[in-house]
């Protein structure tokens, strides 16, 4: 059974459009991979009740991991810690390895011309601020570090807006945390491109060889045109061992190429299946 994990993407700017939210497609993705089944993907504004209320909600449904992303700047509107710490009743405090962190960042700015002046304003230790039992995680690019606390069974991370600030925590502070916690499945993937034959006479083909075949999950993606149609089948599997996975893989793959090519549908396989994780 994979491991359960959730997304909880804070910022009115994902709301009203402005911003296209590219890091829940990555963290899905590097999610996925790693082993873990993303079972939801939620994005609300950025305000307290309904950041905490929707961690509460997430919480209910027992997710391994519970990321968020944004909303840990030194703005206003940077509300996720607050709203963190009402979903679990904790206090928000000064947590003084955090403040460490974005001490040392603007001696940093200081030394590099970024800023004229050390100084520790209230929007600057705000970021050093943390639900009370928590770790922060460093921030290799910027300055507001991740947050790492648990609560009970789940581990919710807290990670900043910035895609490139993002990324880099999780890849230097998050990746093997959860890796661990998938014990170290491997997730295995690949498509065949169908043409030739429309999507809907794929349908009843792909219901029978997920029937047979109860632990890939396949999907369609048609790509080409009305009269001249072109279809991705995406094939993949969670395992405890890739000699696991690729048998799978292959096997279903041998099964919907043959049953596409007896309908009349021409196919192309790729050389190799994708292996990550
Ligand atoms: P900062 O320290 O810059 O304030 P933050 O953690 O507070 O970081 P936000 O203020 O919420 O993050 O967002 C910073 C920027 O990151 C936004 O202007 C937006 O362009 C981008 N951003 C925020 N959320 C996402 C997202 N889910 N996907 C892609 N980009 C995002």
């Amino acid at each position: 059974m994979p491991i359960h994990a959730e997304l909880l993407c804070v910022g009115n700017e994902l709301l009203i459009g402005k911003t296209l939210n590219t890091n829940a497609q990555w963290l899905a993705k590097r999610l996925t991979t790693l082993g873990l089944e993303v079972k939801r993907i939620t994005t609300i504004g950025d305000n307290i009740e309904e950041i905490a209320e929707t961690l509460k909600e997430a919480l209910q449904r027992k997710p391994k991991i519970l990321i968020t992303t944004g909303g840990l700047g030194p703005t206003f509107d940077d509300k996720t810690l607050e709203g963190i710490a009402k979903a679990l009743n904790r206090s928000l405090e000064i947590n003084q390895e955090a403040y460490k962190m974005v001490e040392e960042k603007y001696r940093t700015y200081v030394k590099e011309g970024k800023i004229e002046k050390f100084e520790l304003t209230p929007h600057r230790v705000k970021m050093a601020k943390l639900p009370e039992d928590s770790k922060p995680l460093p921030n290799p690019i910027g300055t507001a570090p991740g947050v790492l606390l648990r609560h009970k069974d789940t581990l919710i991370i807290a990670l900043p807006g910035v895609p490139s600030e993002m990324k880099a925590i999780f890849d230097e502070s998050v990746a093997a945390l959860v890796r661990k916690q998938a014990q170290n499945v491997t997730f295995f993937e690949t498509s065949i491109y169908v043409d030739g034959i429309v999507e809907s006479e794929i349908a009843p083909l792909i219901d029978e060889v997920m029937r047979d075949n109860p632990y890939v999950y396949i999907k369609s993606h048609p790509k080409g045109v009305k009269k001249k149609p072109h279809i991705e089948i995406h094939l993949s599997t969670t395992a405890k061992d890739s000699t696991t996975a690729k048998k799978r893989i292959t096997k279903t793959l041998m099964q919907i190429s043959d049953l596409i090519r007896v309908k009349g549908g021409k196919t192309r396989v790729p050389k190799r299946v994708k292996q990550e994780g």
